[in-house]
């Protein structure tokens, strides 16, 4: 019979060697009773500084008559539960489908669409990978943008220059759906069972072009630099065509739109077509970067540096009440800050990492709520304009430049000039400047409000290393465009909104998944049984 065993605490490096052992020791028996043990999941646990560990769940076969429950120190047996088949069935017809965007939300779409025989087309604004990762070089040397090719537009979408965390809290069977993709093209197979799974933007680059490839030679067509300017619906607000900035236009059932929260131009086309959204509450403020080897020390205390603990990351929160927060956003342990601009005299700063988590640089962002109410206007896409108003802002306190303007936290909280900026990852480069000037009074009082109990938290968080660098504005959409149950736009048939830009997804895994349901939603009109997770 095979059964779990959770809780399992395993000392640093355990977890390479015979797990029968450690599962014997702790269930009696001998390693030999215990056959095929695998690690289900494996998280830290930094609770005692000076004796951190993994707790693990671990599936095993055994005859051994175990009894089920729990047992002493925490442990639980449980049984195993049978691998639940993540079935389709082909619809009786297959509709024709465009599908915007090929960020992790249309990439799975179209994924999950070919596993129901749907061959969708589709489109990217921006270039294929070669081309995408020559103009992002040119913007992080030469501080030269392509509003068209940067690191929220081209292929893989937002998530390709990107840290890689695939962590979600949504318990989706799509999930495994997800991450066994990754691993299927090249990522590290102990993403299956990691807490915190991470790939880093060197794997999730290479994986892009690998799950683009396959599509394709499942009959899938990929149209890069084809932008969606134009939708056509008919005179009961059904879909009949996407339109392309060429003109062409594109027969279709369904138009799945999975465009990012990036793409300004494409909301307000929706919102000229009246397709129903809402404003949504987003968060803003700055990318806050330390030496790495100072969150790991305050993080790990004396195990710090052990070879197998993997760069320290950091959660941090302050409440003011009044459903206002500040907040660590997208930790990047072992990144870098990176320029996430899209639009021509706007500046956006993120961060991003390698598997490897190597750069020597902690960032995250440092960010304030955002409520709708703080946008000043009931407009629909007042949200997105609050948002570049701050970037331009940005972007004038970098002197006209696609540099980053950056001041020091110390002087930050002080409110004096810096004079010499701390180290940083930042690239094309970081402008010593007056941060009061591009983010709004209530983030700036809010950051600074926060800053002295992360640094309780976090010792050094608050020194003289630390940095701060403007503006972390994207953090997810200002806009929700609302759908009904079976996916689809409440105000127009045939379009189905998805993923992160359309107020549905969160990160690279939730809005892969969210459109595997989007595609499944598709198949399920198009008469596919439901499935039933
Ligand atoms: P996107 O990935 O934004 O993809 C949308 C695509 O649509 C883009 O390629 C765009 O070019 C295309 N498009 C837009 N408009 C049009 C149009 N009109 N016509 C045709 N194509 C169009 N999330 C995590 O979970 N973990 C992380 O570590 C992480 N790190 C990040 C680091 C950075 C630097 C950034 C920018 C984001 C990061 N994120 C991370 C967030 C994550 O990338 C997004 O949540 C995710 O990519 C959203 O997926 P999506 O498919 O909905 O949209």
């Amino acid at each position: 019979m095979r059964y779990l065993l959770s809780n399992l605490p395993l000392n640093l490096g355990e977890e390479a060697l015979d797990l029968a052992k450690p599962l014997a020791h702790a269930l009696g028996g001998a390693p030999k009773d215990y056959r095929d043990v695998r690690l289900e999941r494996r998280s830290l646990d930094a609770r005692h500084k000076g004796a951190i560990r993994f707790l693990t769940t671990l599936s095993f076969d055994t005859d051994r008559n175990l009894v089920i429950g729990p047992l002493p120190g925490g442990l639980k047996v449980d049984p195993a539960p049978a691998p639940t088949p993540y079935a389709v069935a082909p619809p009786p017809r297959r509709p024709r489908v465009v599908v915007v965007g090929s960020g992790p939300a249309g990439t799975f779409c179209a994924l999950r669409l070919l596993d129901y025989g749907i061959e969708p087309i589709v489109l990217e604004r921006g270039p294929a990978m070669g081309e995408r990762v020559k103009a992002i070089s040119t913007l992080w040397k030469d501080a030269v943008l392509d509003p068209e090719a940067n690191a929220q537009f081209g292929e893989g979408g937002a998530g390709t220059f990107s840290d890689g965390k695939l962590t979600t809290r949504i318990g989706h069977p799509a999930t495994r759906y997800v991450l066994e993709a990754f691993v299927r093209f090249g990522a590290n197979p102990r993403i299956l069972y990691l807490a915190k799974p991470h790939v880093g933007t060197d794997v999730i680059r290479r994986c892009a072009v690998l799950i683009r490839k396959e599509a394709e030679s499942r009959g899938a067509q990929y149209r890069f630099r084809a932008r969606l300017t134009d939708v056509r619906f008919d005179a009961e607000g059904r879909v009949r065509a996407a339109v392309l900035d060429t003109g062409e236009e594109l027969p279709c059932e369904a138009l799945v739109l999975a465009p990012g929260h990036s793409a300004r131009d494409t909301f307000e086309m929706l919102h000229r077509h009246g397709v129903a959204m809402r404003q949504k509450p987003f968060a803003m403020g700055v990318r806050v970067e330390h030496p790495q080897d100072l969150i790991d020390r305050s993080q790990y205390g004396p195990s710090a540096g052990h070879p197998a603990l993997p760069a320290a990351d950091y959660k941090l929160v302050c409440n003011f009440g009044l459903n206002r927060a500040a907040y660590s956003f997208c930790m990047c342990p072992g990144g870098e800050v990176i320029q996430c601009s899209s639009e021509e005299g706007g500046v956006v700063v993120n961060g991003m990492s390698n598997e490897k988590r190597d750069s020597g640089f902690a960032n995250s962002g440092l960010v304030a709520k955002v409520n709708t109410a703080d946008f000043g206007s009931d407009h629909l896409l007042a949200g997105m304009y609050f948002q570049r108003k701050w970037e331009q802002a940005a972007f004038r306190a970098a002197g006209e430049t696609y540099g980053a303007p950056a001041m020091a936290v110390q002087d930050f909280l002080k409110g004096r000039a810096t004079g010499r900026l701390p180290r940083t990852s930042f690239r094309p480069f970081a402008v010593a400047s007056d941060l009061s000037t591009c983010l709004p009074d209530f983030v700036q009082e809010q950051l600074a409000g926060a800053l002295p109990t992360f640094d309780k938290k976090i010792h050094g968080f608050a020194s003289r290393e630390a940095i701060l660098l403007a503006i972390e504005s994207r953090t997810s959409s200002p806009i929700q465009l609302l759908r009904g149950e079976d996916g689809q736009s409440v105000s127009h048939r045939g379009l189905y909104p998805c993923g992160e830009g359309a107020g549905f997804a969160g990160g690279i895994t939730s809005a892969a998944v969210d459109g595997i349901r989007v595609a499944e939603w598709i198949a399920q009109t198009a008469g596919a049984p439901v499935f039933q997770p």
